[in-house]
């Protein structure tokens, strides 16, 4: 007698339920997909004791007829797959036909359910794998689904169960995801009878990250069609890295409409924001991709969260491109909320509520509102302290109050050197002055615009080298003493080895013999740095990151190199730049193509409107 025995349905559908039934959370995500192929627009869950005493979900979708209903609970039952080809053509979420079955056999599972044609509806059964009875039952168009006990028979599987919380956070994520992927669905919770989660049914998906992500502010709405019909189409927003909590700072993937995890997609998302993310943040939001059915195999993973692309290269050129042309559309924004003149008033309404820079505000500017005043503000509620911002020029201000030590440390030369008003202006930004060595302070429309002067010039050098190195013009300007260089075994092969990575950068180099090189010629947008401190420093990155070649158009080891380069030349902290000088470092960031962020992520840029700093002295 044979070995080897088939095993019984029974058992399949547990082995099964095995794969598909992870948690009660997994029940959810089968039963809203479920909900959602059949064409409900609202869709609403029940859950008690976290999800294993009852998860009840209710939808006003198409329903089944009594047949159907006794099908679905059949192991490879599915009305979602015609023939054999389907596979390569799926549309639903679902078409396994193994969530009811598998769900079936570790708990008490009853249907109801009723089609649209159909006068009554047919209520049936299933406990723990074994059917109990079907019958007519009235009920309202649609399908009720109740799991109650769900692994009662694993206790096992019951064990490996976190937290009532845990289960119903990961219950909500699901509905989150699917909220996210359907915004045109209504989708509520209720957890132990009390409201969980209210998403109503809204027009766009912009509305439903708001309701998703709720009180943080998009930084990057991406739009890219497909190109060609049947390409890769993408859609989404992307939240302004570093803030919120641990659910709303992460990246939400969602591929023709299923909620999957994605690290190529993540990989990409990350690529395309190369220079605007910080060492250790990632990117949060919702990515949506759309591509052509043929194009992606859903049939990988068992609850159907991960995917395979036919060409998965292709759709990671698309996001990372997707993403960088947001990112350039973001930086006009930026641009224009800085440098463009409009009329008063208009920053306090917040023109790009969405987009814009600053935290959103809602609060209307009173009409003449003192804030913003100097003299006023100054008399009744700055008391001079030592260390005072800003040497004083308001003849309103009590003087007097500074002791001639203070005094000393105030830039008091700096107050004559400052040019009439007018004359410190660029644009619609009128320079305040510097704070801290470092900071330029502007005022535009009644808004205090800040920004990092060092993080600002060295976007601007970086932004210059990279153009140059793309198009291998970097200009050089000859050394007046050429610097002869000793250099040990290591740093020696780079040179012989990446000499002519060396001459694109900008530098112009002789060989001296054996390990001595002479330095003629240094990258002229950064003249005036330690030249050997900085030919050492770019033989070690060459040499650090040769063979870590990444796919984007520059290199990521010389993108650090001209990062490094840009950093060393760019003015400091500490530096005190003259108003001209500040009035050179504008023009210059509103020529550059690039300039909100430095090459590290820093922000260059915060603006602080006015109704934001009236609440700081709760004005209002
Ligand atoms: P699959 O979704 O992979 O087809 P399921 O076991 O989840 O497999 O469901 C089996 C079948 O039962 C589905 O193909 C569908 O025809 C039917 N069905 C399940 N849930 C619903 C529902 N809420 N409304 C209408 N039909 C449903
Ligand atoms: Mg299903």
């Amino acid at each position: 007698m044979s070995k080897i025995r088939i095993l019984s349905e029974h058992l399949a559908n547990q082995i099964a339920a095995g794969e598909v039934v992870e948690r009660p959370s997994s029940v959810v995500k089968e039963l809203v997909e479920n909900s959602l192929d059949a064409g409900a627009d609202r869709i609403s869950v029940q859950v008690e004791g976290g999800g294993t005493r009852l998860i009840r979900v209710v939808d006003n979708g198409g329903g089944m007829g009594g047949d159907d209903v006794l099908l679905s609970i059949e192991r490879h039952a599915t009305s979602k797959l015609r023939d054999d080809t389907g596979l390569d053509d799926i549309t639903t979420l679902g078409f396994r036909g193994e969530a009811l079955p598998s769900i079936g056999s570790v708990s008490r599972l009853t249907l109801l359910s009723r089609p649209a044609d159909s006068p009554t509806g047919t209520r049936a059964e299933i406990r723990f794998g074994t059917l109990h009875g079907v019958h007519e039952a009235g009920c309202a168009r649609g399908t009720i689904v109740e799991v109650r006990n769900l692994f009662g028979n694993v206790p096992a599987r019951k064990k490996f169960l976190k937290s009532v919380r845990t289960e119903l956070y990961h219950i909500e994520e699901v509905l989150r995801n699917q909220s996210l992927a359907h915004p045109r669905t209504a989708l509520s919770l209720q957890v132990d009878g009390r409201v969980g989660l209210e998403l109503p049914g809204r027009s766009s998906l912009a509305d439903r990250v708001l309701d998703v992500f709720s009180g943080r502010e998009i930084w990057l709405a991406i739009n890219s069609p497909a190109a060609e019909p049947g390409g890769p189409a993408l859609r989404g927003y992307l939240l302004r890295p570093g803030t919120g909590s641990a659910r709303s700072s992460r990246l939400r993937i969602l591929v023709n409409g299923r909620p999957v995890r994605d690290r190529m997609i993540h990989h990409a998302v990350v690529e395309g924001l190369r220079g605007f993310l910080m060492k250790g943040q990632a990117p949060a939001g919702v990515l949506v991709l759309e591509v052509a059915p043929g194009q992606v195999d859903v049939n990988v993973h068992p609850a159907k969260q991960e995917i395979r692309f036919r060409r998965a290269s292709e759709i990671h050129r698309a996001i990372v491109q997707a993403v960088s042309a947001a990112l350039a559309a973001h930086q006009e924004e930026v641009r224009s909320d800085i440098f463009t003149v409009e009329s008063p008033g208009a920053r306090e309404s917040d023109r790009h509520p969405q987009y814009g820079f600053q935290a959103v505000e809602t609060g209307e500017p009173e009409p003449g509102s003192p804030v913003g005043g100097p003299s006023r503000a100054r008399t009744h509620e700055l008391r001079p302290e030592p260390g005072a911002l800003f040497p004083r020029k308001s003849p309103v201000t009590p003087a007097p109050a500074l002791s001639p030590q203070q005094r000393d440390d105030e830039p008091v030369r700096d107050v004559s050197r400052t040019p009439p008003e007018s004359a410190a202006e660029y644009g619609s930004l009128r320079v305040i002055g510097q704070f801290a060595d470092l900071y330029i302070l502007c005022e535009q429309e009644g808004a205090l615009v800040v920004i990092d002067q060092h993080a600002a010039h060295e976007r601007i050098l970086y932004q210059q080298l990279v153009r140059g190195y793309m198009q291998r013009d970097v200009p050089s300007q000859a050394l007046l003493f050429p610097l002869t260089l000793e250099l040990d075994r290591r740093r020696a092969e780079t040179m012989e080895e990446q000499g002519e990575e060396l001459a694109l950068l900008g530098f112009g180099m002789d060989h001296f013999g054996d390990t001595t090189w002479v330095v003629k010629e240094v990258p002229a947008l950064i003249a005036g740095v330690d030249v050997r401190e900085l030919v050492l420093e770019t033989l070690d990155r060459l040499a650090d990151g040769s063979g870590r070649e990444q796919t984007g158009a520059l290199p990521s080891r010389i993108e650090h190199l001209l990062a490094t380069m840009a950093c060393k030349a760019a003015v400091r902290a500490g530096n005190r730049l003259a108003p001209a000088e500040i009035l050179a470092l504008l023009a210059r960031m509103d020529e550059s193509d690039v300039f909100s962020h430095c090459p590290h992520g820093r922000p260059v840029v915060r603006i602080f409107s006015r109704t934001e700093i009236a609440r700081w002295f709760k004005r209002i």
